[in-house]
């Protein structure tokens, strides 16, 4: 799935392009496409209107046009933009025509991407602090910000980086990547972590997100540029999809374990599991003291 690099990728091959020329015409070719509003709603709000710019929250895309209305697209899971293409892509939901004759297609194999409007500046600032938390390559995220935040959550601190209204913009990839940085287990509880560590992860997810910038994001699925080209970010990822590989720290074996419903990559010796509760340990040792107890029971 896209994440903030792979979107803010598409953002800056894109803005150059279409800001300051008139969407001429938007074609939903998939009305679920911006459910529940109806693809002739949109298109009449959006037609004719030139695009005064082209941003990014989080990972949405969000056009800016004309008398503050606004479109937000999210790419979901499989969603790419084609600029000018050769031929009209296989899975098109949506086509953009511009003036000049360029057009853009929403290509979306799996369907999950989504189309919204916001009408007004307000609309727009709703719609965001309903859905999305502070954005990681702003200044507002510091470590003091994220400490405070953690300190809200007892979920393990790779679901809390996953959660949209916690961190915008981070997903699988980056999480795995910020966590490894900063030396962090997934399983970790968001609460318990020290100020120190909450350093280190705020420096970690800039960094990784940083990384996946330079590299024109991670091309793992079905990521491409509006180009058709692929991002190189896959090829140097520090521990996501390295399961098996030595950790480039201490060598040991990376390990594949699920966190937050994810698959999550670990070295478990540069990023030590938490310890359980002293009562479930306390519980633990009762147990293992009874067992020879009972097997001497069973055999007399
Ligand atoms: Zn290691």
């Amino acid at each position: 799935m896209p994440e903030l690099p792979e979107v803010e990728t598409i953002r800056r091959h894109l803005a150059p392009r279409v800001e300051g020329h008139v969407l001429e015409e938007l074609e939903v070719l998939d009305p679920r496409w911006c459910e529940p509003l109806a693809p002739a709603e949109v298109a009449a709000a959006v037609e004719g209107r030139r695009v005064e710019a082209l941003e990014r929250r989080g990972k949405y895309l969000i056009w800016e046009l004309e008398d503050e209305v606004h479109l937000m697209l999210h790419l979901r899971m499989t969603g790419t933009l084609l600029l000018d293409p050769p031929e009209p892509p296989r899975y098109r939901r949506v086509r953009f025509g511009f003036d000049g004759g360029h057009e853009l297609f929403f290509d979306d194999p799996r369907r999950f991407g989504t189309g919204e409007l916001a009408l007004g500046g307000d609309a727009l600032d709703d719609f965001f602090a309903a859905r999305l938390g502070v954005e990681p390559l702003s200044p507002d995220f510091t470590s003091a910000h994220l400490y405070a935040l953690t300190r809200t959550s007892r979920a393990p601190i790779k679901a809390f980086l996953l959660d949209q209204r916690k961190v915008a913009g981070v997903g699988n990839i980056y999480a795995d990547e910020a966590l490894f940085r900063a030396g962090i287990h997934p399983l970790r509880p968001a609460q318990r972590l020290t100020r120190k560590q909450v350093a280190a992860l705020r420096d970690g997810v800039v960094a990784s997100l940083a990384a996946g910038l330079a590299a024109k994001g991670a091309s793992i699925d079905d990521f491409r540029h509006p180009d058709g080209v692929q991002g190189s970010f896959q090829d140097r990822f520090l521990i996501h999809l390295r399961e098996g590989e030595p950790c480039l720290v201490c060598e040991r074996p990376v390990r594949k374990l699920r966190a937050a419903g994810r698959g999550s990559y670990v070295c478990e010796r540069c990023q030590p599991r938490p310890r359980r509760p002293r009562r479930v340990q306390a519980a633990a040792a009762r147990r293992s003291a009874s067992k020879p107890e009972r097997s001497a029971a069973a055999s007399s």
